[in-house]
């Protein structure tokens, strides 16, 4: 009936208004494409979408760093040591699936033919080694300014320098005897900085912070209060922000089809490497991800994503896990129910360093490129790829394309050619934004699943403290 409809219009009008803004910009997405916009007015166009990214992020710091306080204090330590536990357990498992599928899918479908010349190479990527790639990621873990952490990371940066190295020459027999010093080019490694907050640094702070107060018992109650209040005051402007977020992601996704290359123009390899992705992030959000849910939880996957979807459609929009973070945050405990202690614990960490479908990418990505150079990969490299993917993923920060800078790493421990990351660049905005969507995906179905194996210490009324002001 009449008033059926609009009683449904009403409960899902988000999800009505975000799947319509998702067609919406595809179709005048496509329909401005004809008059061959300049980079200004694209720019111009997509404006209203660079404004929602700016909203998101504006809101990420505070949220994050408040929930993680408040989501610790409000649990024992016992019970977040088990909590943690567990979502350390699902974060390693489901990345380690995730980065198998990559490898199985791609080593069976074989998209690289071992030729170059399909391809059109595009702007440098930065190099990093391995090496200095793990001791950033330590480094960022341990910031020294936490108000400088709020605005820069931590990022290894190489110099040129000419070394004077002196060789001693020692032989007996030809009698020749003496030294000489010889100029040699070496990269010297400076820690240097990148702008973007450094979340790692933030969440390990914050976790600590947390915890501690939540020990102090009275004496800790002045802050918990504090920052639970802040927690709901962001809470409740992003409330508002949903209503714009539509509009948003309409121009977001218009502006970017737009701009985008011709995609006729995609090579053979290019494009079979695309599908190749495609698949695996499809595999692993529609079939693995909820059937691990269903055989835990025993409840529906697919209404728990169902009441996902403007979170999932936001990080498609933004390709960024940590803008999208915020409505996130609001899904799972305004749609889903899930306990508040859970994702304020669950989903900062989460959204910093799981990322399932960054795993999947890189491990894939770096196969194709050996592929595409003809190079054969033995069994111990392979393994060697998904250590580092999976080290990758935990370092990809949870920015636009932040993995296909991490996936250096990976390219340079099995020796491939760094360089040819410009041969993915061409489509990485388009995968991107689902591989990014995956990740969304993972850390909320790791939320649901980690409340369902935790709901005994949860029961515990007394650690509800975190609750008691957010409830309505
Ligand atoms: N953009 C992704 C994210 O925010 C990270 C990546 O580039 O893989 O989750």
């Amino acid at each position: 009936t009449k008033k059926d409809m609009k009683g449904f219009f009403i409960r899902n009008a988000f999800v009505i208004f975000t799947v319509a803004a998702v067609i919406i910009g595809i179709i005048l997405g496509f329909a401005l494409r004809r008059y061959n916009m300049s980079y200004r007015e694209v720019k111009f166009f997509s404006f209203p979408g660079e404004l929602l990214m700016r909203m998101l992020q504006m809101l990420v710091l505070p949220l994050l760093v408040s929930s993680l306080i408040t989501g610790m204090a409000a649990l024992d330590s016992r019970a977040s040591g088990k909590m943690g536990m567990r979502a350390v357990v699902y974060y390693t498992t489901t990345t380690i699936i995730a980065v198998f599928i990559g490898i199985v899918l791609v080593l069976i479908i074989h998209p690289g033919k071992g030729s170059k010349d399909e391809f059109t190479k595009q702007q440098q990527i930065e190099q990093v080694s391995p090496a200095d790639a793990f001791l950033d990621l330590i480094r960022n873990m341990f910031p020294p300014n936490l108000v400088d952490a709020c605005t820069s990371q931590f990022k290894t940066q190489y110099t040129k320098r000419v070394v004077h190295v002196k060789i001693t020459v020692n032989d007996t027999i030809f009698a020749l005897n003496g030294s000489q010093e010889i100029a040699r080019e070496e990269m010297i490694p400076v820690p240097g900085r990148v702008n973007g907050i450094n979340a790692l640094g933030l969440v390990v702070f914050s976790m600590c912070f947390g915890l501690i107060i939540g020990n102090m018992r009275e004496q800790g109650q002045p802050l918990k209060d504090f920052f639970d209040c802040l927690n709901e005051a962001i809470m409740r402007l992003v409330a508002i922000i949903m209503w714009y977020a539509p509009i948003g992601i309409l121009f977001l996704i218009a502006g970017k089809i737009v701009e985008m290359d011709d995609i006729t123009a995609m090579g053979g390899q290019l494009g079979m490497y695309t599908v190749t992705v495609i698949c695996g992030l499809l595999i692993h959000a529609l079939f693995v991800l909820p059937t691990l849910y269903f055989v835990i939880t025993r409840k529906n996957p697919f209404i728990y994503i169902a009441g996902l979807l403007q979170a999932l459609i936001t990080a498609l929009g933004t390709s960024s896990s940590s803008a999208t973070l915020p409505i996130t945050f609001k899904c799972l405990e305004e749609n889903n129910k899930v306990d508040k202690r859970v994702t304020r614990f669950v989903l900062p960490v989460g959204a910093t360093i799981n990322m399932d479908g960054t795993a999947l990418y890189e491990a894939l990505a770096a196969i194709f490129i050996a592929q595409v150079n003809d190079y054969e990969l033995n069994f111990g490299q392979i393994l060697t790829i998904s250590i580092t993917a999976t080290a990758a993923s935990i370092g990809a920060a949870g920015i636009p394309q932040a993995g296909l800078v991490t996936m250096v790493i990976v390219l340079t421990s099995v020796g491939l050619p760094t360089d040819d990351i410009t041969l993915i660049i061409a489509v990485d905005w388009f995968l991107d934004r689902l591989r990014t969507t995956t990740n969304v995906l993972g850390d909320s179905i790791g939320a649901g699943i980690v409340e369902h194996l935790s709901r005994h210490e949860l029961q515990n009324k007394d650690l509800e403290v975190g609750n008691s002001v957010v409830e309505e």
